[in-house]
């Protein structure tokens, strides 16, 4: 059985006193949720959200992360950076950091290999442009970024997959549960190409795109899906009614 996991992408969104109060507000408002909760806020209050959160159900994720350790790579923060501050997700490869920031296949492989070894939990994030769903290339595009993002995983049933298509990300469109359902279906099926049935049966797979109260308890009842990644719905105290979807 596996546990659904409903995270929070807050992007470039919130400073620390509007991080913390919406933590403050949301916590009793989630506490009885059945799925794993994450929110993630940007790094700088990351620590703020982390002391915020103790004691609650919520687990705290950061947006990214780098692979290497330390080192020349100004503007960037690495994941023992983030364990060493109480942080227990990441968040790789989104596909606005692949869009703005150029992130390949193989940096979300290094960053997930990396999260693992540190026992932080990698949301790995695919999905295809509208373009590419309506060539018909929707399957091949997922299929590929998770044959290349999740190569040589040791841990592959600690990762969380998240399937996200570009053309619903922050646009009110969503893609239908059917669509939804089939998409993470693409990625359950490449995890067990890759690292056999057992492995797959426990790799979470949530949809994300334009997730809202009005839409999640459909999408949750889909074979496939475990949980969503959110991302404007996410920003105000009515996240908890997609927390609490049931
Ligand atoms: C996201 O950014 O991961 C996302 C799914 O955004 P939204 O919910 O706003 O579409």
């Amino acid at each position: 059985m596996r546990r659904p996991i409903i995270a929070g992408n807050w992007k470039m969104h919130k400073d620390a006193k509007e991080t913390t109060a919406l933590i403050e507000a949301l916590t009793p408002l989630v506490k009885d949720a059945k799925a794993e909760v994450v929110f993630c806020p940007t790094y700088v209050n990351l620590k703020d959200a982390v002391t915020q959160a103790e004691g609650t159900n919520i687990g705290i994720g950061a947006q990214n992360m780098h692979y290497e350790t330390q080192g020349a790579f100004t503007g960037e923060v690495s994941g023992e950076m983030l364990k060493a501050i109480g942080v227990q997700y990441v968040v790789i490869g989104h596909s606005e950091r692949r869009e703005y920031y150029n992130e390949t296949d193989e940096a979300v492989n290094l960053k997930a290999i990396k999260a693992l070894s540190l026992g932080l939990t990698p949301i790995v994030c695919c999905g295809e442009t509208l373009e590419e769903r309506e060539a018909g290339n929707a399957q091949s595009k997922v299929v590929g970024q998770i044959k290349a993002g999740l190569k040589d995983i040791d841990d592959i049933e600690k990762v969380v997959v998240a399937y996200e298509p570009i053309w619903a990300i922050g646009t009110g469109k969503t893609a239908s549960k059917e669509e939804a359902d089939e998409a993470c279906g693409w990625v359950r099926q490449t995890i067990q190409d890759m690292y056999g049935k057992d492995a797959a049966d426990v790799v979470r797979v949530q949809y994300g795109g334009s997730v809202k109260p009005a839409n999640i308890a459909e999408l949750m009842a889909m074979d496939n899906i475990d949980g969503a990644l959110v991302g404007g719905a996410s920003l105000t105290e009515d996240f908890a009614k997609v927390v609490v979807y049931d």
